[in-house]
């Protein structure tokens, strides 16, 4: 029987190891950690850009090619 405990990855929902042989908890790996932590500048969590009705850059060019 283990003493370990699991907690869920905020980052990926699987069960991270709650353990100081763990140092990434509560994530489950080095790897969801540091996502979680550049979440912000990566692309991850980039805001949907709405495009501008009145910017005539931001149409989709096929439909009006000819
Ligand atoms: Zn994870």
């Amino acid at each position: 029987m283990t003493t370990a405990r699991q907690v869920r990855c905020p980052q990926c929902g699987r069960n991270a190891l709650w353990a100081p042989e763990n140092p990434w908890r509560p994530f489950c790996s080095e790897r969801c950690k540091q996502i979680d932590l550049g979440c912000w500048a990566s692309e991850t969590y980039r805001i949907p850009v709405e495009t501008d009705p009145n910017d005539p850059e931001s149409s989709i060019p096929e439909a009006d090619q000819a």
